[in-house]
């Protein structure tokens, strides 16, 4: 039987889990409308030969707490653009939620690999790239900036920046074995055999510094460029693990892409594509077989029987929206046109924020800017730090992991039974693609355990490979 609940904030569920090897027949249901429920609602209708029928009458449900899907997949409205809250970047490697895009026929915008970047210490900034060339620029004159800027960071960083690319590109070689085949690729109970199998299970024993020592970075790159894309990807110090700390550095490489008009349009197109009913702003009593695609650790959900996980802690990012212009006083600067338009930060305890970002300009006196930081900015230093707000809008994430190195691993089967948890894989690293990595692994598990009928030979994750080529992608 299933009791459906309407509650936004506090919802308690009471899981009867069905024996190991139960009938199939009955719901399945999925808690959480982000990218890890909507992907394993996807992988689950995708690799199963006619799911609707294999539940003899039950069916995919998808419950979801708030009166949107797609969790921290969210976009911000200010002047009538729309901006992402949360989950922003898509790396090129990144081939499932390439591929959903593709399926979903989602329209794509790829970002400029010339950020204006400053390095701030609190005083000043330390570093900086060139500024951007005025709109419509030759391609030639294009081509010799990004060449200046590579000469201007290999000046200041030099061969560090070739060995974090090393590192950066091992980590992705080895990431890219959960893309192999089916019948090459096993199905994992746990976090740590997923991880052990595909070579990267010791990169979250040790902290990304300890890492990015022995792989011979000096100092300045680590305490300056490496802090500076750890604090904006995940709000955190070169203490995270290396694994969490190489997947942050893959977000400062080039080609990074979203969805036009918001990522969140995965998660609403996979759960469509999966034919799930969705239920919004509704908890559950009683379930049969049922994913948890949420993290548990701030989430108000009992369990019966009670399940134990060990501890983990969100780090909380604070994105604040202002329309309005930053104060170059602030800066120590005296025009705000020398203020660079992507503001990292150091590891430094006066810093009130990780990261400042330009949006949008809409003139030299009128922009929207991105603000990462790690507690509230209330208005009084916000107002130190903008010398116009036409516009603020707050959001108070419990963004990722707070990363501690070495990582402990929730189950995946929480019970050992047919309550499975897809988001014990954010202690290895939180993106969209790592979602819908651990999404596909437990769709496999549920699929093999209940067990449904798998769809025939190469149809299930044959998929992965009818995905477009990169210049399928539009340049919006
Ligand atoms: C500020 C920020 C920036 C980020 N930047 C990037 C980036 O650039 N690139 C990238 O790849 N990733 C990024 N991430 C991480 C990425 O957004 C997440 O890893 C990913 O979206 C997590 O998806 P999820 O489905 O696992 O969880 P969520 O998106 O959190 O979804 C869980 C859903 O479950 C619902 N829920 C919770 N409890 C219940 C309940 N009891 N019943 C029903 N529903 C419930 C919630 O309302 C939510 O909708 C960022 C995250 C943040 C916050």
């Amino acid at each position: 039987m299933l009791l459906l609940h309407r509650s936004l904030f506090f919802l308690f569920l009471f899981l009867l889990p069905l024996p190991l090897h139960g009938s199939a027949a009955g719901d399945i249901c999925i808690v959480g409308s982000g990218i890890s429920g909507s992907s394993t609602a996807f992988f689950l209708a995708n690799y199963t030969s006619d799911l609707a029928t294999a539940l003899s009458g039950g069916r995919l449900r998808v419950f979801e707490r708030r009166a949107k899907v797609g969790g921290r997949l969210a976009t911000v409205t200010i002047a009538g653009d729309q901006f992402e809250a949360g989950g922003s970047i898509i790396h090129p490697r990144n081939l499932h939620v390439r591929c959903f895009a593709d399926l979903l026929g989602l329209a794509v915008k790829t970002g400029g690999d010339d950020d204006w970047l400053g390095i701030w210490d609190g005083e000043r900034f330390v570093f900086q790239t060139l500024r951007p060339l005025p709109p419509g620029s030759s391609r030639l004159r294009r081509k010799l900036h990004a060449l200046l800027n590579s000469l201007r960071l290999l000046k200041r960083y030099g061969l560090s920046l070739l060995k974090m690319d090393r590192f950066v590109q091992d980590m992705l070689q080895r990431f890219m074995l959960f893309y192999n085949g089916l019948e090459s690729r096993p199905v994992f109970d746990t976090v740590e055999e997923m991880l052990k199998w595909s070579g990267l299970y010791d990169l979250t024993r040790r902290t990304l510094q300890e890492e990015l020592v022995d792989a011979g970075l000096n100092s300045q790159t680590v305490l300056e460029l490496v802090t500076v894309i750890t604090r904006i990807n995940y709000g955190q110090s070169t203490s995270i693990s290396g694994l969490a700390g190489a997947v942050s550095l893959a977000g400062s490489e080039s080609g990074l892409w979203a969805v036009k008009g918001g990522n969140w349009q995965l998660a609403a197109g996979l759960l469509k594509a999966a034919n799930a009913t969705l239920h919004l702003q509704e908890g559950i009593d009683s379930v049969e077989t049922t994913v948890v695609a949420t993290p548990l650790d701030e989430v108000d959900i009992t369990f019966s029987p009670p399940i134990s996980i060990p501890p983990r802690k969100m780090q909380h990012t604070h994105t604040t929206f202002v329309r309005g212009l930053l104060n170059p006083e602030f800066f120590g600067l005296s025009s705000v046109l020398d203020i660079p338009e992507l503001i990292g930060t150091m590891e430094l305890p006066d810093i009130p924020f990780s990261s400042i970002s330009v949006l949008k300009k809409y003139s030299e006196e009128d922009m929207t800017y991105k603000v990462f930081s790690r507690v509230k900015l209330d208005d009084s230093l916000l107002d130190q730090i903008f010398s116009t707000r036409k516009e603020t809008i707050r959001i108070n994430w419990p963004a990722y992991p707070h990363y501690e190195a070495p990582e402990v691993f929730a189950p995946i089967i929480l019970d050992g039974k047919q309550l499975y948890y897809v988001n014990t894989f954010e202690s290895a690293a939180s993106a969209m693609e790592t979602s819908a990595v651990a999404a596909e692994n437990v769709a496999r598990l549920v699929i093999a355990r209940l067990p449904l009928p798998p769809r025939d030979g190469a149809g299930a994750g044959a998929w992965l490979s009818s995905a477009g080529d990169d210049d399928q992608r539009a340049d919006l």
